[in-house]
């Protein structure tokens, strides 16, 4: 991964930046032995399952399985990118740094678009306030006629774009230059000559980032006309799919609720702020991504509350949320996961109208009671068809295994299914029958290409006991590496030649190898950082393990390296034996000399066995 900061300066952060000092400063630590412990600022706690260690600098949360170094503590918490990590905690520890290769869309030209956003968010809110046309008059009553007069302009920035040119004159006048314009999205060039403004007469909503800086604008027109509403286009600032309309202003009452609630428009945002319901959201025109999820989990710990609106529109959103349902859903994906519930409103209103007439309490009410999204999206199928009639009964069935294939491997579905039965009145075993051959539709899925969870994954439950302690001695053993270099130097052959059982495993052996070849010395926090550099979610894999008894570490990972080589040893007897049985040999000669590699084979894994790990239990 390519930085603008270079590894001497990153280090030097890292070294003044001490992980329990600034843990320590946003949450209570506790010490027990050598070790700090806190709940967790990631997940809702009571009890601290969050460990510090002070002296690899690493922590673990053992609720929700995040971990990490000190610069992927402040990534999380204060939602920033490696990069800016550095910075921040540069400038915390009052250290210079230089940034240098910048190539591309570097850091320096990001901070120049957010000064383009910033100076047009300053000049619409400006028009709204104080433009003396009558354009301006009428955005300024059309907001007030929405309920959006006294402070609301002034506290969500709103603003008014008057077009003709006057945003381009105005940034202009301020140095800014026409490529710097069109690349924050606030100008167009049509033909490449003349340069336009992009939003015209239209009220603006300044949309922000988490940390309450401008990366993008959305429009709205006053009365009549198309597009209704207009947003920036993805910018180097402002990807649709990680942003969330007033994340800024709902992020502290996500955390105190544990519930963040997720409307359709900014003003549906607004209005439930107004009434005073801070936990609210809204996406920009696209249904809420993995990333959204993972970007609301920072901040509320339990519930996502999707709000329909129940018109025509919103039960076509509430369609788009049913394709988000997939494993990651089900409880045995692990207790981490975020609980989705949807709710539509009641008599086709939305939120600005339901807290309007029936106030914010009722609302409330509603999102606590709000269904799993599973069961609202069978209710809703359900509601479709006519289940008086046995015709009508086979179609409900059918539409509903839809909802559950993408999950129908899970008890959740199961159980589900067996309720199903006994509202379609059929025996529970056909609607079994039936979801065990429906198919599931076309994976949905979002995740990176990196990692799948660390633990706990959907498909987990399914495999034998072998084949899961397996798995869990591989985590074991690479975070025991990451851990403790100086051991993992001593094991180069178990990384090189494990047959790792799952792809994420042998790509981050081969990460920590590659990373201690260049540089023997490297300190645990730096190869969970620089893995994680290359697949995000290692970290919390990397940090999961324990290994307090300094002592016995050695003994841990002797273990470890035996129980993997041994089920190496017990594969390939396996295989052999396969190959005894194939009737492609027919050679008896071969036969004979595979028989014998199998009886060696035995031999060695019987006595390994018998010296394995004795008295140990890692
Ligand atoms: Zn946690």
């Amino acid at each position: 991964m390519r930085m603008a900061i270079s590894d001497e300066d990153i280090q030097k952060v890292r070294e003044a930046s001490d992980i329990v000092a600034i843990m320590g400063e946003r949450t209570v630590l506790r010490q027990r032995g050598r070790d700090f412990w806190c709940c967790c600022p990631f997940h809702n706690e009571k009890t601290p399952s969050c460990k510090i260690d002070p002296s690899t600098q690493l922590w673990h949360c053992f609720g929700c399985g995040e971990g990490g170094d000190v610069f992927g503590f402040i990534m999380k918490s204060e939602d920033l990118s490696f990069p800016d990590a550095v910075r921040y905690l540069a400038e915390r520890a009052q250290i210079d740094i230089k940034d240098s290769g910048r190539s591309g869309m570097s850091t320096s030209a990001k901070a120049r678009l957010r000064e383009v956003c910033a100076a047009t968010d300053d000049f619409y809110h400006a028009q709204l306030m104080r433009g003396k046309s009558n354009d301006a008059a009428q955005a300024r009553s059309y907001l007030a006629a929405r309920g959006f007069g006294g402070t609301v302009p002034k506290k969500w920035h709103l603003g008014f774009a008057p077009g003709r040119q006057s945003l381009v004159r105005h940034l202009s006048s301020k140095g800014f230059k026409p490529d710097e314009m069109i690349a924050a999205n606030v100008a167009v060039s049509r033909d490449g000559s003349r340069l336009n403004d992009r939003f015209y007469n239209r009220v603006m909503f300044p949309i922000n980032n988490p940390q309450g800086e401008c990366i993008a604008f959305g429009g709205r027109v006053i009365g009549e006309g198309e597009p209704k509403y207009l947003n920036s286009q993805e910018t180097p600032l402002f990807h649709k799919s990680n942003v969330l309309y007033g994340l800024d202003k709902a992020k502290n009452a996500m955390v105190s609720t544990g519930t963040a609630i997720i409307v359709e428009g900014y003003t549906d945002v607004i209005a439930l702020h107004e009434s005073g319901i801070q936990n609210a959201v809204a996406t920009l025109g696209t249904a809420l991504t993995l990333q959204h999820v993972r970007l609301i989990s920072r901040h509320a710990s339990k519930r996502i509350v999707y709000l329909f609106d129940g018109d025509a529109a919103g039960q076509r959103a509430a369609d788009r949320a049913l394709a988000f349902i997939n494993e990651e859903m089900t409880p045995e994906a692990g207790k981490a996961r975020i609980e989705l519930c949807a709710v539509t409103l009641p008599d086709d209103l939305d939120p600005a109208d339901f807290v309007a007439k029936r106030g914010a309490d009722e609302l409330k009410t509603l999102v606590d009671n709000a269904k799993p999204l599973i069961a609202y999206g069978i209710d809703r199928r359900l509601a479709a068809h006519d289940l008086s009639s046995a015709e009508g009964r086979t179609r409900a069935l059918a539409d509903v295994l839809v909802v559950l294939a993408p999950i129908k491997k899970s008890m959740l579905a199961k159980d589900y299914a067996i309720q199903l039965a006994g509202k379609l009145m059929m025996r529970e075993q056909d609607v079994l029958d039936a979801l065990e051959a429906v198919q599931p539709p076309r994976a949905y899925d979002q995740r990176e290409e990196d990692m799948p969870a660390p633990q706990g994954l959907a498909f987990d439950v399914q495999l034998p006991e072998a084949e899961r302690s397996r798995r869990k001695f591989e985590r074991r053993l690479l975070s025991l590496f990451a851990q403790n270099p100086v051991i993992a130097l001593e094991h180069v052959e178990t990384l090189v030649q494990t047959q790792w059982h799952e792809l994420t495993h042998s790509q981050l052996a081969e990460c920590i190898l590659r990373i201690l070849e260049e540089n023997p010395a490297a300190s645990p926090a730096t190869i969970v950082s620089a893995v994680t550099a290359q697949y995000p979610r290692a970290a919390g894999l990397l940090t999961s393990s324990s290994f307090d008894d300094a002592g016995n570490v050695r003994d841990i990972a002797r273990f470890l390296v035996e129980e993997l080589e041994i089920g190496d040893m017990e594969q390939s007897l396996a295989a052999m034996n396969a190959q005894l049985k194939s009737p492609e040999i027919v050679d008896d000669d071969e036969r004979d000399i595979v028989f014998q590699a199998c009886v060696e084979l035995q031999k060695t894994i019987a006595a390994k066995r018998a010296a394995h790990g004795v008295g140990l239990t890692p």
